[in-house]
């Protein structure tokens, strides 16, 4: 079986401690692709660390997360461009927007995301798109930008089924994450059941969203003894997902990797 992790940041300094028992685990295990978040001009040499050191498998992706947006230094679109121009892989992520982080300023994210929106265009890249709470806000920006980008993946969407079906016609692509194992959650739900097959991904959103104990058996923790979610639980998500869909796992995985390579390019 041959897996693919569309959404995850390996760079992640909480992940230091296990990181080369978990990229050996993920060689060992089938994952064939990594698609390695950025957040924030502060971890996107760590990203491109990662992406050098084990090229064609460790995919890298540039953004200013909206939970860092207000942080970003003057003048971050300089080297933005320059890691898409270093790297033809590189894809934008991860970039959106969120209305349910405490004191968030959703103009001056528009703002941002817009920016990134016309720098992945203007490199013909893929991007990552993070929504929380602010689904009017992102359908509109995204209806008002005009050509989108190519690959436009929305991580993790916990939107519904209406909103689902209005990306779906803009072309958007959707992975799940561990958090749709939790069945009580009916916009989970509801929105694993409306993703149109020929757009979905999975991802596990490594070391976050750690989902129930029945996809996400695998636990690590950071200095502080919190769990964290591991990189190692994609397998498992994947049969979350073939078993929610009505799909054999055989034939999901083929799906997902036509999917992902639809979505972001094979090299
Ligand atoms: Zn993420």
């Amino acid at each position: 079986m041959r897996y693919y992790d569309a959404h995850l940041h390996l760079q992640d300094t909480r992940l230091a401690p296990h990181r080369s028992r978990l990229l050996e685990g993920l060689r060992a295990s089938g994952v064939e692709r990594l698609v390695t978040n950025g957040t924030h001009p502060d971890d996107w040499d760590a990203v491109a660390e990662l992406a050098a050191a084990h090229p064609g498998w460790i995919w890298p992706a540039y953004g200013v997360h909206p939970w860092r947006v207000g942080q970003e230094p003057a003048g971050w679109e300089a080297p933005l461009r320059a890691r898409l121009e270093a790297d033809p892989r590189a894809s934008v992520g991860e970039i959106g927007l969120d209305k349910w982080i405490e004191g968030h300023d959703l103009e001056r994210q528009q703002q941002v995301f817009r920016r990134q929106l016309e720098i992945a265009c203007e490199f013909a890249r893929p991007v990552t798109i993070h929504c929380l709470h602010a689904w009017g806000p992102l359908l509109e920006t995204l209806q008002a930008f005009g050509e989108l980008p190519p690959g436009v993946l929305l991580h993790s969407p916990g939107a519904s089924a209406e909103v689902v079906r209005q990306l779906a016609e803009m072309g958007c692509y959707f992975s799940v994450s561990g958090y749709f194992g939790d069945m009580r959650k009916k916009k989970y739900r509801e929105a694993l059941a409306a993703f149109p097959l020929d757009r979905l991904l999975i991802e596990t959103d490594a070391p976050d969203m750690l989902g129930p104990d029945a996809c996400c058996a695998e636990q690590i923790s950071d200095e502080a003894g919190q769990p964290l979610n591991s990189p190692l639980n994609l397998p498992q998500i994947y049969a979350m997902v073939a078993e929610a869909r009505g799909l054999r796992l055989k034939a999901l995985a083929l799906q997902v990797e036509e999917n992902f390579s639809r979505w972001i390019g094979m090299y």
